[in-house]
């Protein structure tokens, strides 16, 4: 097995914002321009004893956006003119993918954006993915804050060669001494302890039912589903919904059924044999269009069980007041539009019934903005 070290420099739109979000929804033409044109492919390979035996490092000559953007020049301190002498993406992830080869290796790199971005690049350019589906691969980072920080933090590769006492003798931020300072923490890491440890990467979302997977970790598991129009008929698919428990596999019986919070959902079920079990299903966009789910079933406890019983119940508090001011607002909008038919006889006297007419104004008013208020909370 050989390990990949990967890392890639990006640039982005020198419009202020330019993001995934204004590239188009997801799904649509525009959203195929990727947010980050990679400019740089810098790797190392390593061998069992995470050993380098080999580096690939190249600049990519940019077609999106052409100027670097200032923060971009500012921390890897690539020159315009370096870049306009390189190679465009094709040859150069051609060549790249040559480099990688058909020995069995899998991909290592600080953050879960890199593998990400690269197939981005490479859909933008109708280059074929020649990964596996699903592409599984080591986040250093997170593997890092597992073994050193019980993983409640995330440390930049800076400060992990910084705290393991790795000499800096080459300047960061350049691909190819990112990948160097990564190859060194990552023999630092137990790997022998957190093998299982591979994250899935998203880019690339199960096509079908058959191609959905479950991942089993030592005290959790993850599934991720194929895409779906929205979240309503991601929840209505029997799969995603289901509890099997890390441990020994088997079906969970729901102790809290499936609720909704922050566009993701919960649960809480309980395997006969190892307890409880607490549930998340994380709803996300796929970069192809629609949205999927990724579910992750771990061991839990009592006091988890009582805290997610509360959120719900506060959850449920807070819907009933929201439909109360609803049905309020409602109502008021109703009396105020069947009050002014009262009035119609008195039309005679215009002049007099100018109060009549404020007061018509005057209550609708308030429903309106209320309205606006609801309108808005529900599209964020
Ligand atoms: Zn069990």
């Amino acid at each position: 097995m050989q390990y990949i070290v990967i890392d890639l420099e990006w640039n982005q739109s020198m419009e202020a914002g330019h993001s995934k979000k204004e590239a188009g929804p997801a799904g649509s033409p525009l959203y195929k321009i990727p947010p980050c044109e990679i400019i740089e492919i810098g790797a190392v390979k390593l061998n069992e004893n995470f050993e380098i035996i080999g580096e690939f490092n190249e600049l990519v000559r940019p077609r999106l956006y052409k100027q670097l953007h200032f923060a971009t020049r500012k921390v890897t301190h690539i020159k315009q003119s370096e870049l306009e002498q390189a190679r465009g993406f094709s040859k150069v992830a051609a060549a790249f993918l040559k480099w990688v080869g058909n020995e069995k290796h899998v991909f290592c790199t600080w953050g879960s954006m890199d593998l990400t971005e690269f197939q981005r690049n490479l859909d933008y350019y109708h280059i074929r993915s020649p990964f596996q589906n699903p592409l599984l691969f080591y986040d250093l980072q997170r593997i890092y804050c597992l073994q050193y920080e019980n993983a409640i933090h995330t440390r930049s590769l800076e400060s992990a060669v910084d705290a393991l006492g790795i000499p800096k003798d080459i300047p960061f931020h350049r691909a190819s001494a990112d990948t160097y300072y990564t190859a060194l923490v990552m023999r630092k890491l137990d790997m022998e302890r957190y093998h299982n440890e591979l994250t899935p990467d998203l880019h690339r979302v199960p096509r079908r039912h058959s191609e959905e997977y479950l991942l089993n970790y030592d005290d959790y598991n993850l599934y991720v589903s194929r895409a779906f129009p929205d979240a309503i008929a991601l929840m209505l698919d029997l799969s995603i919904r289901q509890t099997p428990c890390p441990v020994c596999g088997a079906k969970a019986v729901k102790k809290i059924k499936w609720f909704s919070s922050n566009h993701d959902f919960f649960c809480m079920a309980v395997c006969k044999k190892h307890g409880l079990l607490k549930a998340k299903i994380h709803v996300k966009h796929a970069d192809a269009g629609g949205i999927f789910g990724v579910r992750k079933v771990e061991l839990s406890d009592e006091e988890s069980l009582e805290q997610m019983k509360e959120r719900k119940l506060a959850l449920a508090e807070k819907r009933r007041k929201k439909i109360r001011a609803e049905k309020e607002a409602a109502q008021a909008e109703a009396e105020a539009v069947k009050e002014p038919v009262k009035e119609k006889p008195v039309k005679e006297k215009p002049i007099k019934e100018k109060p009549v007419k404020e007061n018509k104004k005057e209550p609708a008013k308030d429903p309106l903005r209320k309205g606006k208020k609801i309108s808005k909370k529900r599209k964020a």
